[in-house]
Protein backbone atom coordinates (compact mmCIF):
# COMPACT_ATOMS: atom_id res chain seq x y z
CA UNK A 1 0.00 0.00 0.00
CA UNK A 2 2.67 2.64 0.95
CA UNK A 3 4.85 1.48 -2.46
CA UNK A 4 1.50 2.66 -4.50
CA UNK A 5 0.87 5.33 -2.45
CA UNK A 6 4.41 6.71 -3.05
CA UNK A 7 4.72 5.53 -6.79
CA UNK A 8 1.30 8.60 -6.60
CA UNK A 9 2.95 10.72 -5.47
CA UNK A 10 6.15 10.75 -7.58
CA UNK A 11 3.93 10.70 -10.56
CA UNK A 12 2.32 14.11 -9.06
CA UNK A 13 5.73 15.65 -8.88
CA UNK A 14 6.80 14.29 -12.31
CA UNK A 15 4.01 15.67 -13.68
CA UNK A 16 4.37 19.26 -11.64
CA UNK A 17 7.55 19.53 -13.25
CA UNK A 18 6.74 18.74 -16.32
CA UNK A 19 4.24 21.62 -16.36
CA UNK A 20 6.48 24.05 -14.69
CA UNK A 21 9.72 23.09 -16.88
CA UNK A 22 7.83 25.24 -19.60
CA UNK A 23 9.20 28.07 -17.72
CA UNK A 24 13.02 27.25 -17.49
CA UNK A 25 12.62 25.67 -20.76
CA UNK A 26 11.22 28.84 -23.00
CA UNK A 27 13.75 31.05 -20.87
CA UNK A 28 17.11 29.30 -22.12
CA UNK A 29 15.43 28.68 -25.85
CA UNK A 30 14.49 32.92 -25.52
CA UNK A 31 17.96 33.86 -24.09
CA UNK A 32 19.81 31.46 -27.35
CA UNK A 33 18.03 33.54 -29.35
CA UNK A 34 16.84 29.50 -31.08
CA UNK A 35 13.67 31.74 -33.81
CA UNK A 36 10.23 30.84 -33.76
CA UNK A 37 10.54 27.42 -35.91
CA UNK A 38 12.39 26.53 -33.27
CA UNK A 39 10.59 27.54 -30.58
CA UNK A 40 7.61 26.23 -31.52
CA UNK A 41 8.26 22.91 -32.33
CA UNK A 42 9.65 22.75 -28.53
CA UNK A 43 6.42 24.12 -27.45
CA UNK A 44 4.39 21.40 -29.64
CA UNK A 45 7.12 19.13 -28.30
CA UNK A 46 6.34 19.87 -24.53
CA UNK A 47 2.44 20.36 -24.93
CA UNK A 48 2.54 16.41 -26.43
CA UNK A 49 4.72 15.03 -23.78
CA UNK A 50 2.77 17.09 -21.25
CA UNK A 51 -0.47 15.78 -22.71
CA UNK A 52 0.66 12.19 -22.71
CA UNK A 53 1.94 11.93 -19.93
CA UNK A 54 -1.35 14.01 -17.88
CA UNK A 55 -3.56 10.98 -19.29
CA UNK A 56 -1.13 8.27 -17.93
CA UNK A 57 -1.34 10.10 -14.81
CA UNK A 58 -5.05 10.37 -14.63
CA UNK A 59 -5.15 6.47 -15.13
CA UNK A 60 -3.27 5.95 -12.11
CA UNK A 61 -4.57 3.08 -9.79
CA UNK A 62 -5.29 3.71 -5.94
CA UNK A 63 -3.58 0.65 -3.89
CA UNK A 64 -6.49 0.27 -2.17
CA UNK A 65 -9.69 0.37 -4.37
CA UNK A 66 -8.04 -0.58 -8.13
CA UNK A 67 -10.03 2.23 -9.17
CA UNK A 68 -8.06 5.48 -10.15
CA UNK A 69 -7.22 7.55 -7.56
CA UNK A 70 -7.43 11.40 -9.45
CA UNK A 71 -10.62 10.20 -11.60
CA UNK A 72 -14.35 9.67 -10.84
CA UNK A 73 -17.25 9.40 -13.30
CA UNK A 74 -15.41 11.52 -15.47
CA UNK A 75 -14.56 13.80 -13.09
CA UNK A 76 -11.12 13.98 -12.02
CA UNK A 77 -9.38 16.49 -9.99
CA UNK A 78 -4.78 16.52 -9.65
CA UNK A 79 -4.22 17.77 -6.25
CA UNK A 80 -6.78 16.09 -4.50
CA UNK A 81 -5.34 14.62 -0.93
CA UNK A 82 -7.51 11.41 -1.04
CA UNK A 83 -8.72 9.10 -3.16
CA UNK A 84 -11.29 9.96 -5.48
CA UNK A 85 -13.26 6.70 -4.90
CA UNK A 86 -12.32 5.26 -1.70
CA UNK A 87 -11.12 8.10 -0.14
CA UNK A 88 -7.53 6.49 1.18
CA UNK A 89 -5.39 9.34 2.34
CA UNK A 90 -2.23 10.28 0.04
CA UNK A 91 -0.16 11.03 2.79
CA UNK A 92 -0.21 8.46 6.07
CA UNK A 93 -1.87 10.01 9.01
CA UNK A 94 0.52 11.02 11.89
CA UNK A 95 -0.32 9.96 15.52
CA UNK A 96 -0.11 12.85 18.11
CA UNK A 97 1.96 12.82 20.28
CA UNK A 98 5.14 11.18 18.04
ZN1 LIG B 1 -9.15 4.12 -3.75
Amino acid sequence: MRRGLNRIRKRRLILLGLFLGFIPLATILTLAQVGEPVMGIMAVGHMAVLMIYFLAFMRTCCPRCGETFFLRNGFGRIFIRRCMNCKLPLKPRRNAGM
